[in-house]
């Protein structure tokens, strides 16, 4: 282990030197608070190229370089900015200036100031800065050197320092107010030089704020170092000691290395094996002290000496460094290339140590005791170090009251931040109050085929209220697939009608806007409602044709894809847009909207069953209406797996299938990162199971490359029958209605994700009879053992010679392993969970629990926020309790305006402000 380079006198000298050139300026233009400030020529580029030219004569320990650039960083771009910034950041300069004073005193007061040497506080394996590089760089930016005999000699810069927590709180409380010490790069902590700070970024951490959320992703105890004789075989231990030997071999065989470090203590001596690790050889080196846990085992050949065999290891230092690396619970971060949990053990711990005491606490008083949370100072300290003792389970599932809280308030701050946005979506008015009383909805529904559900008919009420009031409408329609919610937005489109309104209805791809637009067509016309339906294809005539009838508003109903808004289309008087499949487009730009100078009522409708949680966040801001029920007769599809090698056995019963007069579709995944091989693959099956497979009957193809024209034309094929098996990608995903279509089979079935799967079986199983889905996957089925899952049978056969044992509606899915939430679960239980489970609702939960927010169903598009605590599945309670906390302070002052409110809206607003667009709150 390399001794910390202690600061030489020689460079401490110069540092003074140039301290004192610095102090001078500083402190002169700080006179006044900083009144005189506007009077001092160039002390930007003064400062900075005093830096710069310190930096040239003489290296520095990294923590003192770090100290200076961020010391010239907060004068080189002051020229344009506020003078109340510049005042604050003159305060944060001084501070700068009074840190390296206390840490570098005159060589005679080196000894030890109450706060610890820099080599205490520094991480010892530093990471060394690219000193060439940068200094180059930053010379050649270099400017005109100001003068500074200018400025009057101040003797106070050198003046004895007080604390630092003291100072930490002085410069933000008499700062602007704009710039807390949360906000402050990393780079201006201990131990954080430019280099540290890139490295930061790279996971995100760019603020002091943001290394403090950075948490730990598990912990471990080392809180019992054991004496090396107190050791046995068969046991996990935790043990310290000095390295005293170390030898790397690498065996001739298999190219293997074996690094083998002898340590030693007081008691005994311990020797380490590591694998195929070479360059640890280089780390731990003789006379190294290191701590290490892992097994114990004998050591070989009946050699007296114990092995531990590639046990986690971590080199310390000095002995305060036992305290923090081991002798504890110590934490465990996500690491990345030279940003070890060593290094932010240590960065965090001086991190804590001078900015906590300024942290202020931002949950109410009143919510904080009711739902038993911890101050914030407290939770922090105690997720990156917890105390002695605590549960070491609780820790590593985030489940401990200091995680609870963190997670408390990030929910809180984003609950907060979307109740506000509900406020604003509110306010903007003017909204349409649409007269709800239309005989046109009386007509309406003398045309339906059906009767509407219980589900539907009381969504179909929410809306009505929401449309009747002045304020814009904002809902969103859960409901699982084939549920009917186009008869109930139909419902909205009509009454818009009947004010005179024009609607767009948005479907995310073109197949299922011309879907939409044949079904509805036929039942508008009936009442006396002109729809349109707007397709790619730019020049054609018909196109220039609608675009026209629609500007006149000569169509009431205009049917399309998310271009009807984003392009040029000019209603005449647009009321309403419904969105539908709202989980492909993305959160409506509303922005977009109201750019346009529309306010129109805003319904957007999702088949995929979001967990209730999820919606919370996602759809925070918006009224949510679930229908609940199916329509009546519907069959709970069978779901079945195949291995590949059983596939003949799939295209059997598809055939029987189709033969008894029902159709099937074959999906095949499409990804973008191997489309055209994706692509190829299903077109080449639409081939081959045409001639080989089925060649009585007729198979047709349908992927997202095809021409506007070929698509419909297929669609339009297979809606009649006359096509029997489409060959498809994932277009066909969503929405589409084909009630006779009655099996599906699916390809590659491992690659999508539940909720998808769940999607696409949704488009069979739309009529009454019986469907069924194929789920076809290159390793087969689960381990369950059972190849049909642990349904209950459903007492009938199916077409094929066995019968089919699937479950029936809505069973629980078995919780495989309670593992950390986000380990991935074998392809094979997903399928099983398919098999088992018809509910879109549970599947969702499981596809979130499995795969995480970030990935359930690409819900990136959805906007799905960025969670550093919060996890969603297990979070769930505690979600709802924030939401509520955080609609009822926005209820009570919703502007957060109260002097208590100062520091949560001001937290709120730096996480989601830009997010939420909540510009006008700030
Ligand atoms: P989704 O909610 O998936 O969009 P759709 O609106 O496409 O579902 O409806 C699925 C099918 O159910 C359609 O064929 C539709 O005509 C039919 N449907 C809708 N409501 C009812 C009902 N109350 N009774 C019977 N069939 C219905
Ligand atoms: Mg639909």
């Amino acid at each position: 282990m390399t001794q910390e380079p202690q600061a030489p006198s020689q460079s401490i000298e110069h540092l003074q030197q140039v301290l004192e050139r610095l102090a001078r300026p500083i402190e002169f233009a700080s006179r006044n608070k900083g009144k005189s400030l506007p009077s001092i020529k160039n002390l930007g580029p003064f400062i900075s190229n005093q830096v710069i030219q310190a930096l040239g004569e003489m290296v520095y320990p990294p923590q003192v370089e770090a100290e200076l650039l961020a010391l010239r960083e907060l004068f080189v771009d002051e020229a344009g900015l506020p003078l109340e910034t510049r005042q604050h950041r003159l305060v944060m300069a001084r501070d700068i200036l009074t840190r390296l004073n206390t840490e570098f005193p005159k060589p005679m007061g080196l000894s030890h100031s109450e706060t610890g040497t820099l080599a205490q506080h520094k991480p010892k394996s530093g990471i060394p800065l690219d000193e060439e590089t940068r200094l180059t760089q930053e010379r050649v930016e270099g400017m005109a050197l100001g003068n500074p005999e200018d400025f009057p000699h101040s003797s106070e810069g050198r003046r004895a320092p007080k604390g630092g927590r003291a100072r930490v709180g002085d410069a933000a409380g008499s700062g602007s107010g704009d710039m807390k010490p949360w906000e402050l790069s990393i780079r201006y902590a201990k131990g954080v030089g430019p280099k540290r700070a890139a490295l930061f970024e790279k996971v995100n951490v760019k603020t002091i704020e943001d290394a403090v959320w950075y948490l730990p992703w598990r912990y471990e105890d080392r809180s019992a170092i054991l004496p090396l004789h107190a050791l046995g075989p068969g046991t996990k231990a935790t043990v310290s000691g000095t390295i005293h030997r170390s030898t790397l071999r690498r065996t001739r065989r298999r190219r293997m290395t074996i690094l083998t470090v002898l340590i030693r203590d007081d008691s005994a001596t311990l020797e380490a094996v590591f694998f195929n690790q070479p360059y640890l050889e280089k780390i731990l080196t003789m006379g190294t002290r290191v701590i290490l846990s892992g097994p114990v085992s004998a050591g070989p050949g009946g050699s007296p000496v114990l092995q531990m065999k590639s046990p986690q290891y971590e080199v310390v230092g000095q002995d305060e460094d036992l305290l923090l690396h081991g002798g504890r619970i110590v934490s465990i971060y996500h690491e990345t290339r030279g940003l070890t949990s060593r290094h932010l053990r240590w960065i965090l711990h001086s991190l804590l140590d001078e900015y906590l005491p300024a942290l202020e606490e931002i949950i109410p008083d009143a919510i904080r005791t009711k739902h038993q949370l911890p101050l914030l100072s407290e939770a922090v300290r105690q997720v990156h170090f917890p105390s002695q003792g605590t549960n070491i389970e609780a820790l590593n599932n985030w489940k401990t009251s200091a995680h609870r809280r963190l997670a408390f308030e990030e929910s809180f701050l984003l609950q907060l931040a979307l109740a506000i946005r509900q406020q604003l979506n509110k306010g903007e008015v003017p909204g349409i109050s649409f007269q709800e009383a239309t005989p046109l909805i009386t007509r309406l529904r003398g045309q339906l085929p059906f009767h509407l559900t219980q589900a539907q008919e009381q969504v179909i009420e929410e809306i009505r209220q929401d449309m009747a009031s002045p304020r814009p409408m904002n809902r969103l329609i859960q409901g699982d697939v084939g549920s009917g919610k186009t008869v109930v937005a139909l419902h909205a489109m009509v009454t818009a009608c009947g004010s005179g309104y024009q609607t767009a209805f948005m479907a995310p791809t073109e197949i299922l806007a011309e879907q939409h637009f044949l079904t509805l067509r036929t039942l508008l016309e009936a009442i006396g409602i002109q729809a349109v339906v707007v397709k790619g294809g730019t020049s054609s005539r018909e196109r220039t044709k609608a675009l026209e009838r629609i500007k006149s508003g000569e169509v009431q109903i205009v049917i399309g894809t998310h271009a009807l808004i984003e392009e040029d289309v000019q209603f005449a008087k647009l009321g309403l847009v419904v969105v539908d499949e709202q989980h492909k487009f993305g959160v409506l730009q509303r922005a977009t909207l109201r750019s346009k100078g529309l306010h129109p009522d805003v319904l957007v409708m999702t088949a995929t069953p979001i967990p209730r949680t999820l919606a919370m966040t996602v759809y925070g801001d918006l009224d949510v209406s679930v229908i609940r029920e199916l329509p009546p007769g519907r069959k709970p599809i069978r779901t079945r797996v195949f291995r590949r090698s059983e596939r003949g056995r799939a295209y059997q019963v598809l055939r029987d299938y189709v033969q008894k007069g029902g159709q099937a579709y074959v999906v095949y995944p499409l990804v973008e990162e191997s489309e055209k091989v994706d692509l190829e693959a299903a077109i080449q099956a639409a081939e081959r199971l045409q001639t080989e497979e089925f060649p009585s009957m007729r198979v047709g193809l349908l992927h997202g490359r095809m021409k506007s024209e070929e698509k419909s034309q297929a669609m339009a094929s297979f809606k009649k029958g006359e096509i029997q098996i489409l060959v498809a990608t994932t277009v066909i995903e969503v929405g589409l209605d084909v009630p006779n279509a009655t099996v599906m089979l699916i390809e590659h079935a491992d690659r999508f994700g539940l909720a998808q799967l769940h999607q696409l079986r949704g488009r069979v199983g739309r009529g009454a009879q019986q469907s069924l889905c194929l789920l076809v996957s290159p390793s087969g089925r689960g381990r369950t053992g059972s190849p049909f899952g642990s349904g209950t049978e459903g007492g009938s056969t199916g077409p094929g010679q066995t019968p089919l044992p699937l479950t029936l509606a809505t069973g629980s899915i078995p919780s495989s392993g309670s593992g950390p939430v986000g380990i991935p679960q074998s392809a094979q239980q997903r399928l099983q969970a398919m098999v088992n489970c018809s509910d879109g609702f549970k599947i969702a939960e499981e596809d979130l629990r499995i795969r995480g927010p970030g990935e359930f169903l690409g819900v990136r598009q959805w906007g799905v926020p960025e969670f550093r605590v919060v996890d969603l599945a297990r979070d769930a309670t505690l979600l709802e309790q924030a939401r509520q906390e955080a609609f009822a302070v926005v209820a009570r002052d919703p502007h957060l305006s109260l002097p208590e409110h100062h520091a949560l809206k001001a937290a709120m607003l730096r996480r989601w402000q830009t997010k939420f667009d909540l510009g006008s709150v700030g």
